[in-house]
């Protein structure tokens, strides 16, 4: 509750509860709080008590990035007014408005195994799920998988890469979309560094196979096909793979390639806990990208990587899908909107071909305020554009968490 400035009069604040607290739930947070935070009180339920960022998870492979770099807490946010919570999403009721979590895997504020929270607008931003279970024998195979995706896995990754002298690596981008189109790429040409870092390059197969008609992000398919000529990195586009043994791999053609190292990104959806509301299948569905409402329920929208938005699932998509969900509510309380449109510039590693620990980058975005929308792009390999992308992953982890 807050006093108006009518005396004597106390206003119920609404209450919106966001689900996520990643890139689009935090960005969502503060816009709300920044501009309509004396009219609402605004909860962030996550899963987790930190935040790991994406983008230069690659360069954990080779000792450019640290985990501490790129890890924050939510101390700082909720010391500007933001509630955390954290607790594992397990379900929504829609019609009771209501959002029901357990306790997160590391804290717990109650003593109860199932709680819940009221909201009047709930904004959704749980990010994506792996999901291998369209892939046979992924469930008896799945720790000889590893990927840059996720903590831990990048671990196996870089351990595996560091410590095998001959082999076959695969590297696997399932079918779009899935986040960050260009980070399979990533991890075979960082792959690739390492190997020649290590001076072993020539006893491995590097084979990138590729779900998608062409390499992604199709604007880039003919430059990094070239970067994987020079690199003697072989790829094969349109094939799903369809099952894992335990030194194999199968695509849909039959095919079968045998690996030592396998860089899978397994097929991303939202949680289920998604579906199970009526809100979509594998995504949300929302009324527009500007107006991310949920179709059946206006008091309920969309934001990031979990939202279903003809763009690229990127970080600054992420956060201007944010925006545009905190636009619609602040909209409603009078408050003045975010500024914001969809477009995005990004850079993607390309690693270094003389094996040294310095990762090359080239540059590459797309405006959709444009139709069609426009491409930009610079493939002349820089070190200044792997600089250039830690700046900007910094920039939002000390936005959204907390300066270092
Ligand atoms: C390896 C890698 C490389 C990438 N490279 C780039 C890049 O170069 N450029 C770029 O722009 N983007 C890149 N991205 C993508 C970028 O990180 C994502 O697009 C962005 O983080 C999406 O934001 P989000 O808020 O939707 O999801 P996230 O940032 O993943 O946040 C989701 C949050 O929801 C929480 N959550 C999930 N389920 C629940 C639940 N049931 N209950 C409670 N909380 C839950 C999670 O713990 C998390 O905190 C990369 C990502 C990865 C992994």
């Amino acid at each position: 509750m807050f006093q108006s400035p009518v005396e004597g009069v106390t206003v119920v604040k609404k209450r919106i509860v966001i689900v996520g607290g990643g890139i689009a739930g935090m960005s969502a947070a503060h816009s709300l709080l920044e501009r309509i935070g004396d009219a609402v009180e605004v909860t962030v339920v996550t899963k987790d008590p930190f935040y790991m960022a994406g983008p230069s998870r690659p360069l954990l492979l080779t000792g450019e990035q640290s985990y501490d770099r790129i890890t924050r807490g939510y101390e700082e946010a909720a010391a500007r007014g933001i509630k955390i919570v954290y607790g594992n999403v397990t379900r929504i009721d829609p019609g009771e408005r209501r959002v029901y979590y357990t306790e997160s895997p590391t804290r717990s504020y109650t003593s109860t195994s199932e709680n819940s929270l009221d909201y009047d607008y709930l904004i959704l931003a749980p990010g994506v799920v792996y999901d291998g279970s369209s892939i046979e024998g992924y469930r008896e195979h799945w720790h000889r998988t590893a990927s840059v995706y996720e903590p831990g896995r990048v671990d196996v990754l870089r351990s595996r890469v560091w410590s095998q002298n001959q082999g076959t690596v695969v590297v696997y981008a399932p079918p779009m979309p899935y986040r960050c189109a260009p980070a399979p790429a990533e991890t075979a040409l960082v792959i690739d560094t390492v190997l020649r870092h290590r001076g072993v390059r020539d006893k491995f197969r590097i084979v990138h196979v590729d779900a998608n008609p062409k390499l992604q992000p199709p604007p880039l398919a003919d430059t990094i096909a070239k970067i994987y000529e020079e690199a003697g990195i072989e790829f094969i586009t349109g094939q799903k793979i369809t099952e894992i043994t335990a030194n194999e791999v199968v695509l849909e053609s039959g095919e079968r390639i045998e690996y030592t190292i396998l860089a899978l990104v397994e097929p991303n959806r939202a949680p289920r806990f998604i579906a199970d509301a009526g809100l979509g299948q594998a995504w949300i569905e929302v009324k527009s990208p500007e107006k991310p409402r949920t179709p059946s329920y206006d008091d309920i929208l969309a934001a990031g990587d979990a939202a279903k938005l003809p763009f690229p699932k990127n970080q600054e998509i992420a956060y201007e899908s944010a925006l545009y969900a905190s636009n619609t509510i602040i909209e409603e309380f009078g408050g003045e909107p975010a500024s914001v449109q969809y477009t995005f510039l990004g850079w993607v590693y390309i690693g270094n071909r003389q094996g040294r620990l310095e990762t090359l980058s080239i540059q590459f975005g797309l405006n959709f305020a444009t139709k069609p929308p426009k491409p930009t792009k610079d493939t002349e390999p820089r070190r200044d554009y792997t600089m250039q992308k830690d700046r900007w992953e910094q920039s939002y982890l000390n936005r959204l968490y907390h300066p270092k």
